[in-house]
């Protein structure tokens, strides 16, 4: 099996073991462990008291979330959509060869997506695209830029902006320099905030935040800021994380998980840089003065219950110690997976990995809009998307 195989196939059967490393019961100790030591003076919280289950919710959800409870007024709304991987091929299969993938079809899907937002009552006030827009075969028959214009194209049908996430499939067909001065670069669309310069991010990496209804901060990480992907091989960085990847993975396949105790440490994964992590941390305190609500987005998951653990991003423990580290973040929403997973962890913060385009039969669908409310948010999920609903904190639901 080549390389670009084994990267449009994602990763070997025996590795998908469904978070076996934290329970959530575990989730408190590991917290306050990572909080104390891996990331420069953060504060660990006390970890959200138990709530009774919420699924009865689910049931009253339907096409007018406004009206779901008397006390809730729709604030706004925002969409989401994971892992397209569009190429002009025949179906096939992922390595394991149980699930199928729509190449060609993944672009009737976003059709079908872009089609639902453009007519909903209420515009979406932005769409969140959360990586690998195209598949990673395109470069193997040198198809790249067109079936980027192609997907491009169908988003300017879009009546709302795209933030896209970078994904490992970006890298598999551009480089870091080309996505940069690419149309996937949206970092245009950020917001900027007067008098705080710490909240800038650098150019180094491609992250940003944008408010797009005030009091709601969107942060979009870099999940791949540490990779070996997508970086001239003579750079220093490129050294430094082959170096990181070496350190927790001695497979010469270094895309095989193989026999690791930390299985994220693959080659089709990244991890964030300290200097992001800082930077991530500044925009975080700024949010928890200002009592805004935060949603994040990267294309690599960050929560072991949420996802595979082979699909975690590389130092996933240390951006969960920045986030838990303050009270604002109301959800983490991850592509990559393609299956799909949920959970909320011990500090009360949801995470979503979104069902990906890409696997997704044609008479079915995989997006999904967050209608927002005071008090939370709601996920309706379309097709294989399941409904999510995601209470805030106790102590700042009442802030509206
Ligand atoms: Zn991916």
């Amino acid at each position: 099996m080549t390389a670009a195989d084994r990267a449009s196939s994602g990763p070997p059967p025996d590795f998908r073991r469904r978070g076996h490393f934290l329970r959530k019961s575990q989730g408190a100790a590991l917290s306050a462990r990572l909080a104390g030591g891996e990331v420069a003076q953060p504060v660990a919280r006390e970890p959200a008291a138990a709530e009774p289950a919420r699924e009865s919710c689910l049931e009253v959800m339907d096409d007018k979330p406004g009206t779901l409870s008397e006390n809730s007024e729709l604030l706004f709304s925002f969409g989401v959509i994971a892992d397209i991987q569009y190429a002009d091929l025949e179906d096939g299969y992922n390595f394991q060869g149980n699930r199928r993938r729509y190449y060609r079809h993944s672009l009737l899907h976003l059709r079908g997506a872009i089609e639902h937002w453009n007519t909903e009552g209420r515009l979406p006030r932005c769409v969140l695209q959360l990586g690998d827009i195209i598949d990673g075969y395109n470069a193997q028959y040198k198809a790249s830029e067109k079936s980027l214009e192609l997907v491009m194209n169908t988003f300017q049908m879009l009546k709302v902006p795209v933030h896209h996430t970078w994904g490992n499939h970006e890298f598999y067909n551009f480089s870091r320099n080309y996505l940069t001065n690419s149309k996937l670069n949206t970092k245009f669309l950020e917001d900027q905030i007067v008098h705080h310069p710490e909240t800038v991010p650098s150019e180094d990496y491609y992250a940003y935040h944008f408010v797009p209804f005030p009091h709601f901060r969107f942060i979009l990480l870099d999940a791949y800021d540490l990779s070996v992907l997508g970086v001239d091989q003579s750079s220093p960085k490129y050294q430094q994380c082959l170096k990181i990847l070496r350190e927790h993975n001695p497979n010469s396949e270094l895309n095989s998980p193989q026999g690791l105790s930390e299985p994220q440490f693959v080659q089709f994964n990244g991890g964030f840089s300290q200097e992001q992590l800082n930077w991530l941390n500044e925009v975080l305190t700024f949010s928890d003065t200002n009592q805004e609500k935060v949603v994040i987005v990267s294309h690599l998951p960050i929560y072991p219950e949420a996802s595979d653990s082979v699909c975690l991003a590389w130092n996933y423990r240390d951006a969960l110690a920045v986030i838990w580290s303050h009270k604002c973040v109301v959800c983490f929403f991850a592509g990559h997976t393609h299956d799909g997973g949920y959970s909320e962890d011990p500090f009360g913060v949801h995470h979503i990995n979104l069902e990906g385009v890409i696997e997704t039969a044609p008479d079915s669908q995989a997006f999904g809009t967050v209608y927002v409310y005071p008090d939370k948010m709601m996920l309706k999920g379309r097709g294989r998307v399941p409904d999510r609903i995601m209470n805030y904190k106790k102590e700042n639901a009442s802030q509206f």
